[in-house]
C-alpha cells in the first residue's frame, strides 16, 4: 500500500459528527431532504469540502459542488453521492461516498499530487424519495431531467414541490435551469455501501457495479365515500381503503412473477383515520424494480389494471400516476474495467454486481461515463437504523476510488 492511505480516524470523526445532525423526533438517523437537518447536513459537508481545499458553490437545485482545479483545466472527473436519508435510515447510505470523495481530495493535496483534470465533488440534493414522489432530484436537475410539471406535484397535504423548495433555499425557477455542462466531464465515480448482502455472502471487499436497477414509482389515489362504519351495509359502501389494500397485494403478486424483480408499497395513508368510519380517501405509494426494462413496463401496465379493478369492484374512483420511471442503467465498461483492475492491483477481493438500489450515478450515466464502487453492508441491512459497515471495510473503497481517479486522469482526455 502506498502513502495514499485514507485516514480512518478522520473519516470516523466526520461520520460521527454528521450522525448528530438528525431529526431527534424520528427513529434512526433521519435527515430527510427538504428538512432543516438536511440543510445542516449539506452545510456541514460543504464546510469539509472548503477545508479540504475545494472551491465550493451551491447550484440552483441545491447541489453542493466543489472544484479542485487540475493542471490542464477545462476537463473534469466528477465524484459524488448524497447526505439525505430515508425516514429512520442509517448512517452510511450516501454519506460514505461524500466523505470518501472528500478524503480523496485531501489525500491528493497532502501528497502534492496535481491531476490534469479538475476534480469535482458533488453532494447531490434529495437523492432519497421525497413526499412529492421524486428521488435523485438534484442529479435530475443537473442533467436537465426536470420540468414545470414536477414543480406542480403535491404531497399528501396538497402542498406543491414549488412551494416546498424555497424552505431549502432553492428558487423553483433556478431549479429548472440548474443544468450542468457535462460535455467537460470525462467520467463520474460514486462510492457507496452495497445496501444488500451479496459482498458479505461472497466474502469480497469491493463490488464493481455493472447495472443499476430500473425503478418505476407509482402513486395511486383512491376516492370513495365517507360513511358510518356501523350503519352502512357492506354492499353499498365505497371503501377507498379496501381498494388500496387490494392494490398493495397486487404489487406483491406482480413482483413475485419476475426474476430479480421487486415490488413494494412503502407508503399508505387513509383519510379520515378512524376505526368507526369508512375510508373516504386512500393513497398508496410504491415502486417496482428490476434489471429488465420490458418487465418493468409490463408491471406498470398490470398494476394500473389491477388498481382499476380494485376500485371498480367497490364504486371507488382511482387516479394512478407513475411519477418516475427509470429504465435499468448499464454502467460504462471502460470505467468498470478500470475499477476492477485497480481493485486487483491493490490486492482487494472483488465481485461484479447488479445494484438493486437506485443511485445518482444512474442519472448521471445518461451524460457521461460512470462507474460505481460498492463496499459491504453488515448483514445486508440498509434504510434502517442497524445499517452498518466496518471502517476497515470502507477504507478499501476509498483507496479504490482514489486510485481509479489517478488512472482515469492519465488515460482519459
Ligand atoms: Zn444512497
Amino acid at each position: 500500500m502506498s502513502a495514499l492511505t485514507p485516514a480512518a480516524d478522520r473519516f470516523h470523526s466526520e461520520l460521527t459528527e454528521l450522525s448528530t445532525l438528525v431529526d431527534g423526533d424520528r427513529p434512526g438517523w433521519t435527515r430527510r431532504a427538504l428538512s432543516e437537518t438536511d440543510i445542516a447536513g449539506r452545510h456541514y459537508a460543504r464546510s469539509l469540502m472548503d477545508s479540504a481545499g475545494l472551491s465550493t458553490r451551491i447550484d440552483g437545485a441545491g447541489n453542493v459542488i466543489g472544484v479542485l482545479p487540475g493542471r490542464l483545466g477545462g476537463r473534469e472527473i466528477m465524484l459524488g453521492s448524497h447526505t439525505d436519508t430515508v425516514d429512520g435510515g442509517g448512517r452510511y447510505d450516501g454519506i460514505t461516498g461524500v466523505l470518501g470523495a472528500i478524503e480523496v481530495v485531501r489525500l491528493l493535496r497532502e501528497n502534492d499530487i496535481r491531476l490534469d483534470h479538475d476534480l469535482v465533488v458533488v453532494v447531490f440534493f434529495n437523492e432519497e424519495p421525497n413526499d412529492f414522489g421524486f428521488f435523485c432530484v438534484g442529479s435530475r436537475a443537473m442533467t436537465g431531467r426536470v420540468d414545470r410539471s414536477m414543480l406542480a406535484a403535491t404531497d399528501i397535504h396538497g402542498r406543491t414541490l414549488a412551494s416546498a423548495l424555497p424552505d431549502s433555499g432553492i428558487d423553483p425557477e433556478a431549479f429548472l435551469r440548474a443544468r450542468y455542462d457535462f460535455s467537460k466531464v470525462a467520467a463520474f465515480l460514486e462510492l457507496h455501501i452495497e445496501q444488500g448482502p451479496e459482498l458479505e455472502r461472497m466474502d469480497r471487499q469491493i463490488g464493481v457495479v455493472e447495472t443499476i436497477t430500473g425503478i418505476n414509482h407509482f402513486r395511486a389515489l383512491f376516492t370513495g365515500r365517507q360513511d358510518h362504519a356501523g350503519t352502512t351495509p357492506m354492499d353499498v359502501r365505497a371503501d377507498a381503503g379496501c381498494a388500496a389494500a387490494g392494490t398493495v397485494l397486487a404489487v406483491e403478486a406482480i413482483a413475485e412473477s419476475g426474476t430479480n424483480t421487486r415490488g413494494t408499497s412503502g407508503q399508505i395513508a387513509f383519510t379520515p383515520e378512524a376505526v368507526n368510519v369508512v375510508t373516504a380517501r386512500a393513497v398508496v405509494e410504491g415502486e417496482f424494480r428490476g434489471p429488465d426494462g420490458s418487465w418493468l413496463q409490463e408491471a406498470e401496465r398490470r398494476l394500473t389494471e389491477a388498481a382499476a379493478q380494485q376500485a371498480a369492484a367497490r364504486g371507488v374512483h382511482v387516479e394512478m400516476e407513475w411519477t418516475t420511471d427509470d429504465a435499468p442503467v448499464p454502467l460504462h465498461q471502460p470505467i468498470t474495467s478500470a475499477i476492477a483492475e485497480v481493485a486487483d492491483d491493490l490486492g482487494f477481493s472483488r465481485a461484479t454486481m447488479f445494484s438493486g438500489a437506485g443511485h445518482d450515478a444512474g442519472i448521471i450515466a445518461a451524460k457521461t461515463q460512470v462507474g460505481m464502487v460498492f463496499v459491504p453492508s453488515h448483514d445486508g441491512r440498509s434504510h434502517c437504523p442497524e445499517e452498518f459497515t466496518e471502517l476497515t471495510d470502507i477504507l478499501p473503497g476509498i483507496s479504490v476510488l482514489l486510485e481509479t481517479v489517478l488512472r482515469l486522469d492519465s488515460s482519459l482526455t
